[in-house]
């Protein structure tokens, strides 16, 4: 394992029940440090820009609906291995498949509107962290 880099997404449904200090609370639990955040309410043709690899799929229109009916809450979480951490932390795509303990688990309402996102590899997280931060607004330790 190496020390990664991965956007972490705090979806609308869960911001809205008042959930980002649970969701960061278990990626800090877990040893991965939050060096960037803020929160951001998509527009629909960003939501489109932002899952765009899912263009073709059926829940398309209505996962872009979704992720910019809202505020998100946008962070990246650095650490061992945080990209393969932060989605065991999350748990399987449907909260009804997801693992007991996860965030999905506990949190998640359905198979669209399942709290969280994460990077699913290396260049998806690269491309996800420079879809919403500058390099300056990423914390470098200074030591
Ligand atoms: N999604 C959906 N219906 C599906 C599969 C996925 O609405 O049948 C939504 C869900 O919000 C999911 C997102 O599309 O988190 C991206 O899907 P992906 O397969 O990349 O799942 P993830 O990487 O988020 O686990
Ligand atoms: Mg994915």
């Amino acid at each position: 394992m190496s020390l990664e880099r991965t956007l972490s997404i705090v979806k609308p449904d869960a911001v809205g029940r008042g959930l980002i200090g649970e969701v960061l609370k278990r990626f800090e639990s877990a040893g991965l440090k939050i060096v960037a955040a803020k929160l951001v309410h998509l527009t629909p043709e960003r939501a489109r820009a932002f899952y765009a690899v899912h263009k073709q799929r059926p829940f398309f229109a209505s996962l872009c609906d979704y992720m910019s009916s809202g505020p998100i809450f946008v962070s990246v979480l650095e650490g061992e291995g945080s990209i393969a951490r932060n989605r065991e932390i999350m748990g399987a795509t449907d909260p009804a498949k997801a693992a007991p303990g996860t965030i999905r688990k506990d949190w998640g309402k359905d198979v669209e509107q399942n709290a969280v996102h994460g990077s699913d590899g290396p260049d998806t997280a690269a491309t996800e962290i420079a879809f919403f931060f500058r390099p300056d607004e990423i914390f470098r330790p200074s030591h």
